[in-house]
């Protein structure tokens, strides 16, 4: 790589932790790095700006249910690439189901949202929007689900709930011991979104879309570890 003169001072700039933005380290000028879309190398089919691969994720290593998960994860990131297009797809997906919810998507159950805005309260800021309900088991119906807003995810259960914000998370694992795929957050299993959801092309739509906001939230943050 060549160096980058500082505009202001001649001093020779640093590439930021992210690789999004030059720093002078003299007299702290920044200049946006802009990665052309020709640039941004894949592994795996996926794309290396977002993600640490610390596993192999090649699909043939995986079972029918995963590979759909990641095809759909590839699709999300590689092809629709802007949150408007893949609440888009996810919007095709949650037809003729009442498992998903939404605040503002026309023709999805809109009540779903509320019961998570009821449930969850306070919690939720005014300007936070529910980008997706999703029923987490077909057991517990309106009283175990996840909610994914466009600042954090929450995990509901009938007693309690947790969450973690977008920006927080470190890594992802994409898990198929019990055969259907989840994921989980920073290696917590309750933090996770399980196939009881049972469309995989959702679950790949929704980590591709928690990592878009991930980035959109603090473009400086460090890349996500797939686990
Ligand atoms: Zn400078």
């Amino acid at each position: 790589m060549s160096e980058k003169k500082c505009p202001s001072c001649s001093g020779v700039m640093e590439l930021s932790k992210s690789g999004r933005k030059w720093i002078c380290p003299y007299c702290n000028e920044e200049i946006a790095n802009d990665i052309k879309e020709s640039e941004i190398e894949l592994k795996d089919g996926l794309p290396l700006n977002i993600f640490y691969l610390e596993k192999d994720m090649a699909e043939d290593n995986f079972k029918k249910d995963t590979k759909e998960l990641l095809k759909s994860l590839k699709y999300c990131l590689n092809e629709l690439k802007t949150l408007e297009r893949i609440e888009t797809y996810m919007k095709k997906l949650m037809a003729d189901t009442d498992s998903y919810g939404s605040d503002d998507m026309e023709g999805v159950h809109k009540e779903l949202a509320n019961v998570a805005r009821e449930r969850l309260g306070d919690e939720l800021k005014q300007d936070e929007r529910i980008i997706l309900y999703t029923e987490n088991g077909m057991f517990a119906r309106r009283k175990e689900f996840n909610v994914i807003t466009d600042k954090r995810c929450f995990f509901v259960n009938k007693k309690d709930y947790i969450q973690i914000k977008h920006t927080d998370i470190v890594d992802i694992k994409v898990d198929t011991t019990f055969g259907m795929p989840s994921w989980y957050l920073n290696g917590d299993y309750k933090k996770s979104i399980t196939s009881n959801c049972t469309d995989n092309r959702m679950l790949g739509a929704i980590i591709a879309i928690v990592c878009l906001l991930s980035f959109k939230n603090d473009t400086e943050r460090e890349r996500i570890r797939l686990v």
